[in-house]
């Protein structure tokens, strides 16, 4: 077998450790993507609870407002009882008359406020269920992608043993050029086209380049962008 071809195999199995590395690379990054987009609906979850509590809230206040006020007229009628003229007595049923009137305001709005409950409810239960549906569907596909990631990173070991047999057939000062070369171009290894034109770089080479490669005796390198050229 020619150096080139020894060479062009140990790129082909270079080409899929690159696309397994790359992947590799990508799959946390897909899923943290993935993660950020519950965050819309995790925030509307947040919403609507904070507004399903300002509505209990709510509530609560308007009970014990009206539960002051009833307290308040007891406190009056346990005074008017022991009142002595008929003036003072008329003047405490004024003052209680008031106070019923001001109950009734407060358990009119009471009444509005526990109305504004129940919706609540129903949104944050609504967000709720979108936001575990969301969730689920995630999860699933975080799953997949760490099922795809251990496979990933199993058939890169496998590459990698594959690799370390392909560099025995091929002699050290070969190897060294090319994982030099490895490390700032890719593909390594490019034809050079019957124009001379290198098919890395796609600059035309001089005719000393195209008859270097024609008498196929070691290594040629393209004289523009340094990778191993061949026809
Ligand atoms: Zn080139």
């Amino acid at each position: 077998m020619s150096v080139v071809q020894s060479l062009l195999d140990l790129q082909e199995i270079d080409g899929r450790i690159r696309a397994l590395q790359q992947e590799s690379k990508d799959i946390p990054q897909r899923k943290s993507q993935e993660s950020a987009r519950l965050q819309g609906a995790r925030s509307l979850v947040e919403q609507a609870k904070n507004d399903l509590k300002s509505a209990q809230l709510t509530v609560s206040k308007l009970e014990g407002d009206v539960k002051a006020l009833r307290d308040k007229i007891l406190e009056l009628k346990k005074h008017q009882a022991q009142l002595k003229t008929n003036k003072e007595f008329s003047a405490y049923n004024l003052e209680i008359a008031k106070i019923e009137k001001d109950i009734d305001v407060a358990e009119a709005n009471l009444i509005g406020s526990m109305d504004h409950v129940t919706p609540c409810k129903t949104v944050l239960d609504e967000r709720e269920a979108k936001l575990k549906e969301e969730q689920s569907v995630v999860d699933a596909y975080c799953a997949e992608l760490d099922a795809r990631l251990a496979e990933v990173q199993a058939e890169l070991l496998s590459c990698q043993k594959t690799r370390d047999e392909a560099t025995k057939l091929i002699q050290p000062r070969e190897l060294f050029i090319y994982d030099r070369l490895l490390t700032k171009r890719w593909p390594v290894v490019v034809l050079l086209q019957e124009d001379g034109v290198c098919k890395g770089c796609n600059l035309q080479q001089p005719p000393s380049i195209l008859q270097g490669v024609r008498r196929k005796q070691g290594l040629v390198a393209c004289q523009m962008c340094g990778r191993i050229v061949y026809q």
